[in-house]
């Protein structure tokens, strides 16, 4: 009972970080305001907006004007409800958090707001605030970085453009913040495969966003550090 109430608990943040990024994209406020329905503009009520319930009753189309609501709104819902409901460690909800809206904005606008990626750094330091004050493990973490610079460089060369982006090489750096060495590279490996296999069959030369797959591996490897 108590993993319903947290899931549900994590969807209505999700559901206020959607809605928030959503409207600042379309410069609305999205504090004083109602919601309204994208398609139709029909203001949308508490029924409306119960987070995934709604959209599962209403089988994702608007009540109103019966248009598809945005896959996006109900798949983030889900998302924050599991980041609340499988894991207990406040720092790790706010780091996934805090990395669900960086995922929401990379794939709305290809962009993440710097001062979000900055808002994730002191709380992996104090996520990890024990581990992290050794000479060595600040060493070994500019050693990381530098390879992961070294090899968007010579990718970059290779292909002949930018193949990772500036916010993308910024988060990853960060959240090395929060891993030894070896998980490190699994970080990194795990986005890769998974942004490989999804863009498997699909146009190679669209810029597309890179940080979830970043969020979803490091979700995954918290999990399998417990
Ligand atoms: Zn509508």
């Amino acid at each position: 009972m108590k993993r319903v109430f947290l899931f549900f608990l994590g969807s209505v943040i999700a559901s206020f970080l959607h809605n928030r990024i959503d409207r600042k994209i379309r410069k609305q406020n999205y504090l004083f305001s109602f919601s309204r329905c994208s398609h139709c503009n029909h203001r949308l009520y508490f029924k409306d907006m119960i987070p995934c319930i709604s959209y599962l009753f209403l089988k994702g189309k608007c009540r109103y004007c019966k248009k598809q609501i945005d896959h996006l709104c109900f798949y983030s819902e889900t998302a924050g409800g599991l980041i609340f409901a499988l894991y207990s460690d406040p720092w790790q909800i706010i780091s996934l958090s805090i990395l669900l809206s960086l995922s929401l904005w990379d794939i709305r606008i290809q962009k993440i707001p710097d001062q979000e990626l900055f808002l994730l750094l002191p709380v992996i330091l104090f996520s990890r605030i024990d581990s992290i004050r050794g000479f060595r493990f600040w060493i070994e973490w500019i050693e990381t970085v530098s390879v992961l610079l070294l090899f968007v460089i010579m990718t970059g060369r290779i292909y002949r453009k930018q193949t990772m982006g500036e916010g993308d090489l910024i988060l990853l750096s960060v959240l090395f913040l929060s891993f030894e060495l070896r998980e490190r590279f699994f970080l990194l490996e795990l986005s890769c495969l998974l942004a490989l296999f999804w863009l498997f069959g699909k146009e190679k030369d669209k810029p597309f966003p890179f940080v979830p797959f970043i969020a979803v591996s490091y979700a995954v490897l918290l999990i399998a550090n417990r």
